[in-house]
């Protein structure tokens, strides 16, 4: 008997540990540790920042889903990894530290034969000073988070619907922030509801982010074909913002935030302010801040993790100038090369190097988007996570038939842009691969006959028609494996 033990009940430990029990059934021990018992459709926070959703509407209690299905779940969080044991216990483990109530500050070491770590971003408010929901700024990054933002946000409209003027200032909190597509999709719901309510001439709404140009959202931009012509995605982005009358200001690394104040410096080294009545920048995202420990009780945590907390897998970390990375440096199978029975999947794992070009500003502040990695990608890699661990343990082989590098996948990404049957709106762009590979694709760097970008009434649709078919999968029900990542 096996045991498997996943980090991290997000969408790609989740999809991780559904089809690790899937395929190898009562025999083996599936162990989910994770701190929220909540699961999130996290896309769908937009719409709770809004106040168009409920959070109940975009979560649902994990526990029944696990018992129902065989799985351990613990709730908890992953403190530090021992992946050789120690004097005491011999098999690797993970010291975990419980979160439920009744059990909390509670402490366990919990074996196991293989663990996946998949604990997402640690949200690292605590980068930019003044930043996040405790100080000035909303988040949407979390369902609490964006129902703590509708709340703010429902104060600026009754003070616009009472005649008085409000900023909004939406988009990236850190010079090294990413995720510009969640903030950019909250901009627009913004705008679209301020224009729903006709109050646009008491707007002015802002959207300040670390790109050097719009529309790179930590992917290096991208040419998209759209109706007939290729469009660079700087000007697909720039045409929607100026279509929902919202400006910008690129190339800005925020580092402080105070009441209605957001500061920040620019690429020319200028230090500059925007002041606003309603906030919400995302953060710089880091790893889970885990530790690791060899069996003399060493401290190895450089090993395991890279400086920014998350996880090294199979990528090339050799530091080679940006010029010269190549799409083949990036993960294919995400095992540790410290251990083989360790494995990072979604935001957990370390990439290899950024897809936006680095930039400084003449001060020497880095000021660029840091990579995404998306729901796609993240659930595809949960999968093939399990499905290679689930290999092993029936083969007793050490090998990998399943790949999923994100120098080969696709992705597709809906941005929501308005909410309503027959007004909303949405941006669908699907880009193939999701890291460039110029040597391949020379011209563009992508496969451009599968890399598009459309806006329309119909993405809102194939966005609440996933919102749905998501939190169906992920509940586990009938046929849930027919739905893919
Ligand atoms: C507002 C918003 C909108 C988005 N919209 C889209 C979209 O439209 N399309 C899209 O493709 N992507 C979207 N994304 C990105 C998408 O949500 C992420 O790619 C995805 O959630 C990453 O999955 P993950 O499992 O790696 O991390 P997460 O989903 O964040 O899961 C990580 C899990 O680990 C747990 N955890 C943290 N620390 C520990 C620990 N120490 N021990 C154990 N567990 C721990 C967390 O509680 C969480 O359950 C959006 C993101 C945001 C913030």
């Amino acid at each position: 008997m096996a045991k498997v033990l996943v980090l991290g009940a997000g969408v790609s430990g989740h999809t991780a540990v559904m089809y690790l029990k899937k395929l190898l059934g009562k025999k083996h021990d599936i162990i989910m540790v994770s701190p929220n018992s909540h699961y999130q459709w996290v896309p769908s926070n937009i719409w709770v920042g809004v106040g168009l959703m409920k959070p109940d509407q975009v979560k649902f209690k994990l526990k029944p889903v696990y018992d129902k299905k065989g799985i351990v779940y613990k709730q908890a969080m992953g403190i530090s990894i021992h992946p050789e044991g120690d004097n005491e216990i011999e098999s690797p483990y993970v010291k975990i530290r419980y979160v439920e109530e009744g059990k909390q500050g509670l402490e366990e070491n919990v074996t196991y034969d293989f663990l996946i770590n998949s604990t997402g971003p640690k949200l690292n408010f605590a980068a930019t000073e003044g930043l996040g929901p405790d100080k000035f700024t909303q988040s949407v990054c979390t369902y609490d988070h964006a129902e703590h933002a509708w709340k703010n946000l429902q104060l600026a409209l009754e003070k616009m619907e009472n005649g008085e003027h409000q900023t909004f200032l939406i988009g990236t909190g850190h010079g090294l922030a990413t995720c510009q597509g969640a903030a950019f999709e909250y901009a627009l719901n913004i705008a679209f509801e301020v224009n729903k309510r006709k109050l646009n001439k008491l707007a002015d709404i802002v959207w300040i982010s670390n790109e050097y140009e719009l529309g790179d959202f930590g992917m290096g931009g991208a040419y998209i074909k759209r109706g007939g012509y290729i469009t660079p995605t700087k000007i697909f982005t720039e045409s929607i913002l100026a279509e929902y009358g919202i400006r910008w200001i690129k190339r800005a690394g925020v580092y402080k935030v105070e009441e209605g104040k957001a500061f920040y410096e620019n690429l020319e080294g200028e230090y500059l302010e925007q002041e606003f009545d309603y906030a919400m920048l995302i953060p710089g995202f880091k790893g889970a801040d885990m530790k690791a420990f060899n069996n003399a009780g060493d401290d190895i945590t450089n090993t395991v993790f890279a400086a920014n907390g998350m996880m090294k897998v199979d990528a090339d970390y050799s530091g080679k100038p940006f010029e010269e990375w190549l799409a083949s440096d990036w993960p294919l199978i995400y095992q540790s090369p410290a251990y083989d029975n360790l494995y990072a999947s979604g935001i957990a794992f370390a990439p290899p190097h950024g897809m936006s070009k680095p930039q400084k500003s003449k001060n020497g502040t880095p000021i660029f988007p840091t990579p995404p990695r998306t729901g796609m990608p993240s659930g595809v890699i949960g999968k093939i996570v399990a499905q290679n661990v689930v290999y092993r343990i029936k083969t007793g082989k050490g090998g990998h038939p399943h790949h999923a590098t994100m120098a080969k996948m696709g992705a597709a990404c809906i941005v929501s842009a308005g909410y309503g049957p027959f007004t909303g709106q949405a941006a669908t762009m699907t880009v193939s691969p999701i890291v460039p590979d110029w040597n391949k694709y020379p011209e563009y760097g992508r496969d451009i006959s599968r890399t598009v970008g459309v806006v329309g009434l119909a993405g809102h649709w194939m966005k609440l028609f996933m919102h749905y078919m998501f939190l169906y999968k992920a509940k586990g029900k009938f046929g849930w494996s027919l739905i893919p990542e």
